[in-house]
């Protein structure tokens, strides 16, 4: 298989790299508006495949894409002084409205994976601008935070976290919800394994996951500037899964038609993954307050996509 990645920064590098070493695709193409960037990526990152894989990396133009199953888009312009939040959306709008034109000439049939942020709004305009059935256009959405959660859960309770089946819905952000109510151990409720193994749950255990889960990001770019490995290797999952056809479950964001009564809402839920990309959604029984909490993600998201002129 063939996937290409336009943006060979740190999330782009991060992802190719991840899929090199899983092995899971044969050819990676790296696009940047930096030839030079893109080139010097793919050659740092082919020198680990003698350790890993069989996969070619290189740098490539647009028309290397032919028969691309998969391209992610990790391409992005970051914010001028003085610059809002919703004038840099409709900069970065602009940007993809170039790239995904190229990229469907030349790949028609690709999946997107969508990584820039804010990733749930990028994942609406792209919908938007391309006219793609939704689930062709992914979003990363909250698989790190759902990665994160897992990770926090399953330290508490000393468990494997690919054996913590927990859930973040919602925006990737700040209004993301924490699925506890959901959340199992095996196939058992997190509190009672908890409680067997004198580990409870308490409320404070509970805000500082939340918190650590919330706030990871913000700690990450204070202590080195940005975060790229974690969603690196979240979107080689993302590949292999859609490459082998997995039918596996994973927190991705997709235009979704009516999330709590909100309409036409880019957002993460549990969700089915294989070739076509997003086959159905899995989702949890949830309590109030978490419905409560995921209606307001959903209202906040839709509220900025309405607000991006595409
Ligand atoms: P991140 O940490 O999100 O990866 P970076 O700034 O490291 O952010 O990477 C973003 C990359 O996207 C840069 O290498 C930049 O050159 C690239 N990029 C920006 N605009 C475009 C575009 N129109 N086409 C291709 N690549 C682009």
């Amino acid at each position: 298989m063939k996937i290409g990645i336009v943006g060979a920064g740190q999330v782009g590098a991060s992802a190719a790299y991840a899929i090199a070493l899983l092995g899971t695709v044969r050819e990676i193409i790296l696009i940047d508006l930096d030839p030079a960037m893109a080139a010097a990526q793919a050659e740092d990152i082919s020198h680990a495949t003698p350790f890993a894989s069989a996969t070619h990396v290189r740098k490539g133009g647009y028309g290397d894409l032919a028969s691309a199953k998969v391209v992610i888009i990790a391409a992005g312009v970051s914010q001028k002084p003085g610059e809002t939040r919703l004038d840099l959306l409709a900069r970065n709008a602009e940007v993809f409205r170039a790239v995904t034109s190229e990229v469907l000439t030349h790949a028609p049939e690709a999946i997107l994976l969508i990584a820039s942020n804010p990733v749930d709004i990028m994942t609406g305009v792209t919908q938007r601008l391309t006219g793609l059935p939704a689930h062709r256009v992914i979003g990363s959405g909250t698989i790190l935070d759902t990665a994160r959660f897992r990770v926090l859960l399953g330290q508490h309770l000393n468990i494997d976290p690919r054996s913590v089946h927990a859930y973040v819905l919602g925006e990737h952000g700040d209004s993301e919800v924490l699925s506890w109510s959901s959340a199992a151990v095996g196939a058992s409720l997190y509190a009672d394994v908890a409680l067997a193994n004198g580990k409870p749950v308490t409320n404070a255990v509970r805000e500082k996951i939340d918190d650590g889960v919330r706030r990871a990001a913000y700690r990450i770019i204070e202590g080195k500037g940005a975060t790229y490995y974690g969603i690196g290797a979240g979107l080689a999952r993302l590949v292999a899964a859609i490459g082998g056809d997995e039918r596996s479950v994973h927190s991705v964001s997709i235009m979704t038609p009516d999330v709590e009564g909100v309409k036409d809402v880019p957002l993460s839920l549990p969700r089915v993954l294989g070739k076509n990309g997003v086959l159905g959604d899995v989702m949890p029984e949830i309590s109030a307050d978490e419905r409560l909490g995921l209606r307001a993600s959903a209202e906040l998201l839709k509220d900025t996509l309405e607000a991006v002129k595409v």
